[in-house]
């Protein structure tokens, strides 16, 4: 991968990023997808946030390598504090963390997320955790995408302003999602349901104290809301 071939997964991220957007890329270690935004002329302006300092040097040496140093400005920033109120950012990509890290972020500046419209975010593990997020903070999915590269499973949520309401099985699976029922999600599930199938095979053979037993039943909905779906 690198700043003109994207991997699929950064590849489907940007490809949601609007045209003329002011694109702040949080945890942008090789600032790979800022680069590409304004290669492709998609953006001209745009923020690259990472908390590492090495991390950050690779930025900084890509933006300056691929000669965007007036394009896109490499900030040593813990989360959103990378967003400055007078980039009037729109956009922001978070990408290639877990789920409950991405809300982490979201949740600690919440200041800078008033000038923005749109957010991406690409979680890892826990993509339900986003969800629930979004339903608490004034956000509604206006797309996601599942996909697969490198035998690993990856989840895209596109989050505009707005209200949803969502179920239990929306709030886990995605309404987009179970909407497509693509290959990769039925992938997915079937995965995860033969991963607490056997979790409950060992529990049964433990001592059922009440901790065990409450398990057990979270599991069994787990598995029964999932097969529902699919
Ligand atoms: N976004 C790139 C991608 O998807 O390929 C890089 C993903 S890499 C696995 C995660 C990056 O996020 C790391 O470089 C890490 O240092 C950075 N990161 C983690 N927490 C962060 C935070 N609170 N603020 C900014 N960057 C963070």
């Amino acid at each position: 991968m690198n700043a003109q071939k994207l991997s699929k997964r950064l590849e489907t991220v940007a490809s949601f990023v609007p045209t003329g957007a002011v694109v702040a890329d949080i945890g942008s270690d090789h600032a790979y997808l800022p680069c590409y935004l304004v290669q492709q002329g998609i953006v001209s302006r745009a923020v690259a946030g990472e908390v590492v300092k090495g991390p950050y040097e690779s930025a900084q040496r890509q933006v300056r390598a691929e000669g965007l140093l007036n394009n896109i400005e490499v900030r040593l920033a813990d989360g959103l504090a990378a967003v400055e109120q007078n980039d009037h950012v729109d956009t922001i990509t978070i990408a290639g963390m877990g789920g409950p890290l991405i809300v982490s972020i979201l949740d600690k500046h919440p200041e800078a997320l008033h000038s923005v419209t749109r957010l991406i975010l690409q979680p890892n593990i826990h993509a339900k955790v986003i969800r629930e997020w979004a339903l608490s903070h004034g956000w509604a999915i206006l797309d996601e995408v599942i996909l697969e590269e490198d035998d690993k499973i990856y989840e895209i949520l596109v989050l505009q302003r707005g209200v949803m309401r969502l179920t239990e099985a929306e709030i886990l699976l995605g309404k987009h999602l179970i909407a497509q029922c693509s290959e990769v999600f039925v992938k997915k599930w079937t995965r995860e349901i033969e991963n607490w199938q056997r979790i409950l095979q060992d529990l049964n053979k433990a001592e059922a104290t009440p901790e065990i037993q409450a398990k057990r039943e979270e599991l069994q909905q787990l598995i029964q809301l999932v097969e529902g779906v699919l």
